[in-house]
């Protein structure tokens, strides 16, 4: 049976101009980064213009990235980092209620260390209040961090202003990008972003590789102790291959992102307009403009999404439910809640998120699916 994916939200194929790159430093160049000796150093050189490379693509410098090992290390790194550094000047951070695990998980734990959070909320379209989010500022606040998009409903924050506003307030800002990086264009200086965190594997490049970006002048602590790798702030050795691929992808991303945007936001948009011909009794999630070009969350009436993506897969089609990081808990999307929508409406969700391989014919064919499934599920 031939598969078609629309779970790009959820990891992505590593293209192969990219595992070319990579493959080297699996076999022939297997020193260690940190060794003196040239085997050691082509590993080093070889991290190196990765950094550069991402740097470039985010309008940062080589030495404001640090390599982690994903995108939810480098979300831990960026919040404890800035938690344990500045805790004597405040222990009072600012997010939003439609955070990934990664952000909110993190936030609990330095809950539980003293630390206090304000959970901005959302309106139905996803977007936090841009005065909420000032009037929550207090003196005590170190840090606001509040995603770049969300990776459920696809709405993209207005963050060039929260960014005028952590500056205004002096306050450091981080925005999980994970979602972001790859999709639209970032340019850390022009949004005041003073610390990014980013994931291979969902732009093409490979799983277990991340980094986070943090503005030169900010101070962090380490959160993993051990040897001196990514200037002390990230012990353990690296992942030369990794790396390079994380390099080698958000290089191709840059390159090609006006077109990639283009294509899968005509793509949306046909899906979009074929739900409204084919299918009654939805609600589309999230905002209809600003939202990542190739996120679509529909909410069917009377119907559960989980029936749904297994009868989906009968068909060879991959699509998601919630996220793939909530799938299997027995609660609604507290992103879905957040934005309002009833509990049994916010069970009845699919997310179809797009991708480079995907065709209008992609589409068609699984709209076909979807108009016969979901009114023998409505019975
Ligand atoms: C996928 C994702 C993460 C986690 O990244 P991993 O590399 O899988 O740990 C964090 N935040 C968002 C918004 C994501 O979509």
């Amino acid at each position: 049976m031939r598969i078609r994916y629309f779970d790009h939200a959820a990891t992505t194929n590593v293209k192969e101009e990219v595992v070319k790159e990579m493959l080297p430093y699996f076999s022939i160049e297997y020193g260690n980064a940190s060794s003196l000796y040239s085997l050691g150093r082509t590993s080093k050189k070889a991290i190196e213009e990765a950094r550069k490379r991402v740097a470039k693509a985010l309008h940062a410098k080589p030495k404001e990235i640090y390599f982690t090992s994903c995108g939810s290390e480098a979300d831990n790194l960026a919040l404890k980092g800035i938690a344990y550094q500045y805790k004597n000047k405040g222990k009072h951070i600012i997010t939003s209620k439609i955070e990934h695990p990664a952000i909110l998980e993190t936030c609990k734990t330095l809950e539980k260390q003293g630390y206090e959070i304000t959970y901005l909320n959302v309106d139905e379209n996803g977007f936090i209040s841009l005065s909420e989010l000032e009037f929550s500022i207090r003196e005590d606040t170190i840090l606001i961090s509040i995603m770049f998009a969300n990776n459920e409903i696809g709405t993209i924050q207005p963050i060039e202003q929260i960014g005028q506003i952590a500056k205004k307030h002096n306050v450091l800002f981080h925005t999980d990008s994970v979602q972001a990086v790859g999709n639209v264009k970032i340019d850390v200086e022009a949004m005041n972003i003073d610390l990014l965190s980013m994931s291979a594997h969902k732009f093409y490049g490979p799983k277990g590789v991340g980094a986070l970006y943090v503005r030169e002048g900010v101070e962090f602590e380490r959160i993993q102790d051990g040897g001196h790798q990514e200037k002390n702030k990230r012990a353990g050795t690296e992942n030369v291959a990794g790396i390079v691929g994380l390099g080698k992808a958000i290089e191709l991303a840059n390159e090609n992102l006006e077109k990639y945007e283009e294509k899968l936001t005509t793509l949306r948009d046909y899906y979009f307009s074929q739900i409204e011909e084919k299918i009654s009794n939805y609600k589309i999630n999230g905002d209809k403009e600003k939202r990542l070009p190739g996120n679509t969350n529909i909410s069917f009436e009377g119907i559960h999404g989980e029936e749904l993506l297994l009868k989906l897969d009968e068909k060879g089609i991959c699509a998601s439910a919630g996220s793939a990081c909530s799938s299997g808990t027995p609660s609604p999307s507290h992103v879905l809640l957040a934005i309002g929508l009833k509990p049994e409406l916010a069970y009845g969700s699919l997310r179809i998120t797009l991708g480079e391989e995907n065709t209008k014919e992609d589409i068609d064919f699984l709209i076909e699916q979807l108009a016969e499934i979901i009114p023998k599920l409505r019975k």
